[in-house]
This record gives C-alpha cells, sequence and structure tokens, in this order.
C-alpha cells in the first residue's frame, strides 16, 4: 500500500471530491470488504482477513472519474462493489486499497418503446428494474436468486445466469448485454460508451477491466408465470420428468430438481416435504395442464401452487439456485457446493458419481439453454471434509465429462472455462493500463 505521505495526499484529493461519501470506519470497510464467499470454506481461509483502506460512495458520475483519476495516479487499487451478494469474493479488495460503493445510481435512464430495450444505471437493484418493466408490459430475462438485492452492474460483472436461464441461456450469450457506460482508469479517466460488442468483454470480468456506470438490456415480453411443484419417490424418473418438462412445448421459466433430504431442509413455501424428491417449476398459464400430463403420465404427485404473484414474498425462486445453498448453509454450515454442466446423456454422469460418492453428495439440479440445446446445470452439495475431499470430487466430476465452474477460486478464469480470454485482457490494457482495477481477480493480466 501506499507510505504515508502519499496516502496523505490521496486521502486529501478523496476528501476534496464533492458528490462522495467516505465511509471510515473500521465496521464500515470490514463490512463492505465481504461477500458471500463463505460458502467456501477454501476462499473464507483465504479472504476473510482482506479489508479496505477507504470505502467511498459516489453520488454522480463526475465523482467516479475523480475517484478513478486519484487512484490510478497513486495506483491505489479500487475494488467496485455493488450490493455485495457474490460467491466468489468478486468484490473483496484482496489488495486493500478503495472499494466504490455503487448503490447511489439507481435511475433508469430510457425504455425504447419500439425495441423494449432498457437503460438503467450500474447500481439499480434487479428487483427495482423488474417491477418497472412490468408496468411495460416486459420483463428481465435473467435474474440470479438475489434478485431483489443485487444489482444490474452486479450481475453482469459477476453473474452468469439463474432464473430464465432454461429459457436465455446465459448472460454472456450474444443478444443479452447491449451496451455499457464505463468510466475508465486510463491518465485522464473518461465517460465512454460501449456498443455491445465492445461491452462484451467487460461481461462477468468482475470489474476488473473498467468501471460501469449503465448498462443497456434487452427484455421480453411479461408472462403471468405459474409456479408448480412435482413430487416424485423415484430419483431417475425424477430426472426423466425433469427432462421431458424441459423438452415440451411450454413455456418455462424455471426447472429445478432436488433430492429429497434437500427438500427435507428446505422452508415449506413449495409446500410441505413429504420424503419425495421435488421439482420446481415457473410455467406460463398456459403450460400448467400440459405439466400435469406430464405428472399424471408417470403417476406422480403434481402441485399447481397459482400464479407467481400471489405468493408475497416468499416465491419458489428463493429456494432455487444459490438460493438452495443458502437454505442447507442456514441449517449446517457444513454444506458447501459446486456448479457444473453435466455431459449429455446426463443419467450416465449421475450413476457414475452416485456409484462412488452415494449419498455423500446431494443433487440439485437446473435447467439451462446452453448454445440453443436443453441441459442439466448441477449445483451438488456436498459436506466439507477439507481440501482434499473437495479435490477428489471435483476430479471425479471431470472424470465423467463435466464442465466445472469452480466456486472455490478467486480469478475470472479459474471460476469459468479455465482459459484467459484475451478480449478481457486487453480491454484491461486499454481501459485501466496500471492494473488498478480489482487486482488479482484478472489471471490474464501480469
Ligand atoms: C444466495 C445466493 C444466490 C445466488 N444466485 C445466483 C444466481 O442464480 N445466478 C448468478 O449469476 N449469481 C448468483 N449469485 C451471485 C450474486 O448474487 C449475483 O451474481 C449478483 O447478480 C451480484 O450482484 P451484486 O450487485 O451483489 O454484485 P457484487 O457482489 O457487488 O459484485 C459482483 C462483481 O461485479 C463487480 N461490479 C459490481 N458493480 C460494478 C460496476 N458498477 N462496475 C464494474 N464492476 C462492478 C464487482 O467488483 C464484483 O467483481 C447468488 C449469490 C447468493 C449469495
Amino acid at each position: 500500500m501506499l507510505n504515508r505521505s502519499n496516502l496523505d495526499n490521496f486521502l486529501e484529493e478523496i476528501r476534496r471530491i464533492s458528490d462522495l461519501e467516505l465511509l471510515l470506519r473500521p465496521a464500515d470497510q470490514k463490512r463492505f470488504s465481504r461477500d458471500f464467499f463463505d460458502y467456501s470454506p477454501i476462499l473464507k481461509e483465504k479472504l476473510s482477513d482482506c479489508c479496505a483502506d477507504f470505502v467511498v460512495k459516489p453520488l454522480s458520475v463526475e465523482a467516479v472519474l475523480l475517484v478513478a483519476f486519484s487512484c490510478q495516479k497513486h495506483e491505489v487499487p479500487l475494488t467496485i462493489r455493488g450490493a455485495g451478494t457474490g460467491n466468489y469474493g468478486q468484490c473483496v479488495p484482496i489488495k486493500g486499497g478503495v472499494v466504490m460503493i455503487m448503490t447511489s445510481f439507481t435511475k433508469i435512464r430510457n425504455f425504447d418503446s419500439t425495441t423494449c430495450e432498457v437503460t438503467v444505471e450500474a447500481g439499480c437493484l434487479l428487483g427495482d428494474l423488474n417491477k418497472y418493466l412490468l408496468f411495460k408490459g416486459r420483463q428481465l430475462r435473467l435474474l440470479p436468486s438475489t434478485w431483489r438485492t443485487a444489482s444490474v452492474a452486479g450481475f453482469i460483472a459477476g453473474g452468469s445466469g439463474g432464473i430464465g436461464s432454461v429459457k436465455w441461456g446465459f448472460l454472456r450469450d450474444p443478444g443479452h448485454l447491449l451496451g455499457l457506460e464505463v468510466v475508465t482508469l486510463e491518465d485522464c479517466p473518461r465517460k465512454i460508451q460501449l456498443d455491445a460488442r465492445s461491452s462484451e468483454a467487460l461481461n462477468h470480468a468482475y470489474g476488473t477491466n473498467g468501471i460501469i456506470t449503465a448498462v443497456t438490456l434487452s427484455t421480453c415480453d411479461a408472462v403471468d408465470w405459474h409456479e408448480v411443484a412435482i413430487d416424485c419417490e423415484d430419483f431417475h424418473a425424477a430426472v426423466e420428468i425433469f427432462q421431458s418438462c424441459t423438452k415440451s412445448a411450454v413455456d418455462l421459466f424455471l426447472c429445478s430438481l432436488l433430492e429429497n433430504k434437500i427438500v427435507e431442509c428446505l422452508p415449506s413455501w413449495s409446500g410441505k416435504s413429504r420424503g419425495k424428491h421435488r421439482l420446481l417449476l415457473l410455467v406460463a398459464p398456459d403450460g400448467v395442464t400440459t405439466l400435469e400430463r406430464i405428472a399424471n403420465r408417470n403417476g406422480v404427485d403434481f402441485c399447481h401452487l397459482g400464479p407467481e404473484e400471489k405468493q408475497g414474498g416468499n416465491g419458489l425462486r428463493e429456494l432455487t439456485w444459490n438460493h438452495t445453498t443458502l437454505h442447507m448453509r442456514s441449517i449446517d454450515s457444513k454444506w458447501t457446493y459446486l456448479q457444473m454442466l453435466l455431459p449429455q446423456p446426463e443419467i450416465n454422469a449421475i450413476n457414475a458419481i452416485n456409484k462412488k460418492w452415494g449419498d455423500k453428495i446431494l443433487w440439485h439440479f437446473e435447467a439451462v439453454r446452453q448454445q440453443g440445446v436443453q441441459r442439466m446445470a448441477a449445483l451438488p452439495l456436498v459436506k466439507w471434509e477439507g481440501p482434499k475431499h473437495l479435490e477428489t470430487l471435483m476430479n471425479d466430476f471431470r472424470k465423467v465429462g463435466t464442465i466445472l465452474f469452480n466456486p472455490h477460486v478467486i480469478t475470472v478464469e479459474d471460476g469459468g472455462l479455465g482459459v484467459i480470454d484475451s478480449d478481457q485482457v486487453q480491454a484491461k490494457k486499454d481501459y485501466d493500463p496500471k492494473g488498478v482495477l480489482n487486482p488479482g481477480k484478472l489471471k490474464g493480466w501480469p
């Protein structure tokens, strides 16, 4: 970090910025240096002691430009924070320095009534944006299960998909992100507008190559989603029904399958556990009877819980994706998890893993569309028994052909496909030539 006199100069500059809140209390510095990395015992050990030296909250883009100027001038690390709900320590300042909170930027700047594209400031909550869109007869295509609390730019920079992925694939698929307004960290920071093509390099780059101040997204027609739960005694039959549902001509927004031992531990928002494996679905109104037919054909229990909006605060959405892990951890914090795309046919990989690991892992599946094909993603739960145990499990998954997205690592690349994305690195060279933004998170940056 900075020596004493540089630190004083830097702080003096920061204090002079109007439209900037400076949070100097140690409790704030600690609080805003954390996210939900403790889902991983490995990251917990690595990141628990990381702490910002300063926390700032800009109230205008001008203030962002001035913070960017001072950080690059004094080469002080700058880590951007949305709502801080990431799981991999994405907004943890591993080299200290400044954490900049973007939650003051909440305006919805424009809704194009012809294309239905929406332009919104970085810190707007996804839930608030979705509510606004519903008034226009539109909705967001993709949402993390943290949709009520997470920010738009945090989802772009740190997220990948979630609710809606069964239909719309993943955030990095072309067509979702249409543009970004970005503040650079050059000698003289600029506010620039990126089109869809040049925005790609900042999508899921953990805020390492530009400060996002506004986002333009595509939207889709709003649907009055209905909640359905299907309970099934036999695990293999449950997997088959899951696949029948995703292959049918019904409009789905969510299709999850949880092993019975998970269902037992969840809040009862989808009905009481009956010791069976459970599918949780969000389906368009005209698809409910088809799902019922699939359930009846297989002789399993079908429950139409009704329109989603009638459920108030506690919906199926918050039982799925990483909220499943959250509920399990609230019962026993030894639970941790993996994330992966299963090879096809999925059942072979599932059987091979079950043969060796049996009830040591609990299955949690999410339906996703990957490059135009319906696939099964898995977020299996496993009790923490040390790093070797987890590594063995991951290797077994790799051996059966799964593509792992390791949630126990801190770099963009290691958590993704393991390869360096030269566009992301080039964008860092262009917009953050001194490597000030979120250092240590982009492996391709020397
Ligand atoms: C229970 C639980 C469930 C989850 N479910 C999902 C899920 O279904 N799908 C999913 O994808 N994720 C999921 N997540 C992870 C996370 O909640 C989401 O990715 C969320 O969208 C992150 O938004 P945030 O505002 O909290 O971002 P933060 O955690 O604040 O930041 C995430 C990353 O984005 C960067 N960033 C934030 N704002 C900016 C900006 N303005 N400019 C540049 N970089 C920025 C940060 O530096 C950081 O690297 C889950 C997490 C939890 C705890």
